[in-house]
């Protein structure tokens, strides 16, 4: 097995016990006063190739919260990756802050920090990231994916990912009900940003009985009216009557006060890191007999993307193709976590540790 490590919750807050606890190679903090950029790019595991993963813009209540995040979204582009079968290894990035820093000098800044690590981080789009954005970071780094189609790029990977969580919800739907039909499964989507209204489209659809909730509330309005989904409060997500909770917000909103109010059959969406504890957390909804389709693997559609884009000589059909096996391979996950006992996360875990592994030895040969 190579050196990556469950996650565990985190005990000791210090950054140098996360890292180690996590794996990851190396940690860059970035700040500019002019501009107000305070970034940190965690680059977790480059066995693969190099690390690739969105940057998030996020007003985070603390710096702590934002080290956190970065080091548990760049482990799961790892894991992302690895599962995915695609050359590239995990990292992401962090910008503290909202959007009204976002101005043409904070992206060209944050670029040339990109830039200084020669290739071992390549950046691309997350929440709060639009594909304007990478323009301008483009500007200072070729070592970005996510540019416009028009520019050679592969636009915007949402409705990739959103195809691919879709796929995912539709085998966790064949394991769990003997068919893969959605028609008029009640299903939750939480949070209708990016993602979520892709999702919400396909869901409504192919028949499903679909419930909204975001925070806000004129983004929900709006995606009620163009999909003909229901408006549900944010706070009685959890409890709602439901047959799938698709999370597709931030992480962390599978934990010891959401679980034991949760009554569905399967939880499967795009979100990162849904369980706020993979472990724990990953058990307890086992032991509620709810299939939980573990979230790095179903919502890899966009990073298929901007792999294909990486590559160069982009493709959409080869991304889309690529997507398509999320069905299998989520499937596949689940039918083994039955067998073993393991919990589905786990079960995918070590899976793409193993491949990481293998080919850690493979590239020893000259
Ligand atoms: P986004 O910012 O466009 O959408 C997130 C939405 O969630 C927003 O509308 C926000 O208002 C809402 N939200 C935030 N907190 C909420 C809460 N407590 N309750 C309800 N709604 C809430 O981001 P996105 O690009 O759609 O990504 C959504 C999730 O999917 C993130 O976790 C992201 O990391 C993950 N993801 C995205 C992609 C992609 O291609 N964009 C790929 C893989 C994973």
């Amino acid at each position: 097995m190579s050196g990556i490590k469950t996650m565990e919750s985190v005990k000791d807050p210090s950054i140098f016990s996360q890292v180690g606890s996590m794996g990851h190679e190396q940690v860059v903090f970035c700040h500019d006063e002019p501009t107000g950029l305070k970034a940190i790019i965690a680059i977790h595991n480059t066995v693969l190739g190099p690390s690739l993963g969105g940057t998030r813009l996020w007003h985070y209540t603390s710096e702590e919260a934002a080290v956190t995040d970065v080091l548990r979204l760049s482990r799961g582009m790892t894991f992302k990756a690895a599962i995915s079968g695609l050359n590239i290894g995990g990292g992401k990035a962090v910008l503290i802050g909202d959007v009204s820093l976002k101005t043409e000098a904070f992206l060209r800044r944050f670029g040339r920090f990109v830039e200084s690590l020669g290739g071992r981080y390549v950046t691309a789009e997350d929440v709060n990231m639009k594909t304007p954005d990478m323009e301008y970071i483009a500007m200072e780094t070729s070592h970005v994916t996510g540019l416009p189609e028009m520019k050679g790029g592969g636009g915007d990977p949402s409705p990739i990912t959103a195809y691919g969580t879709y796929l995912g919800i539709k085998s966790s739907a064949k394991k769990a009900y003997g068919k893969d039909s959605l028609t008029g499964k009640k299903i939750v989507v939480q949070g209708v940003g990016q993602v979520g209204t892709y999702l919400v489209d396909l869901l409504i659809k192919e028949g499903a009985n679909v419930f909204i909730t975001d925070i806000y509330e004129d983004k929900l309005i709006d995606v009620a009216k163009q999909t003909g989904a229901q408006v549900i409060s944010a706070s009685s997500v959890y409890d709602f009557p439901m047959d799938i909770y698709a999370p597709c917000a931030l992480g962390g909103t599978l934990n010891d006060d959401s679980i034991p109010a949760l009554t569905c059959d399967i939880v499967a969406g795009a979100a990162n890191n849904q369980l706020e504890d993979d472990n724990v957390h990953g058990r307890m909804l086992m032991d509620k007999g709810i299939l939980y389709a573990p979230d790095f693997l179903i919502n890899a559609g966009g990073l298929m993307n901007v792999y294909a884009e990486f590559m160069g000589n982009y493709k959409k059909e080869v991304a889309l193709k690529q997507a398509e096996e999320i069905y299998a391979t989520n499937l596949r996950v689940l039918n083994q976590s039955e067998e073993s006992g393991n919990t589905p996360q786990q079960t995918a875990m070590d899976i793409a540790n193993k491949r990481i592994s293998s080919m850690a030895k493979v590239k020893l040969a000259f």
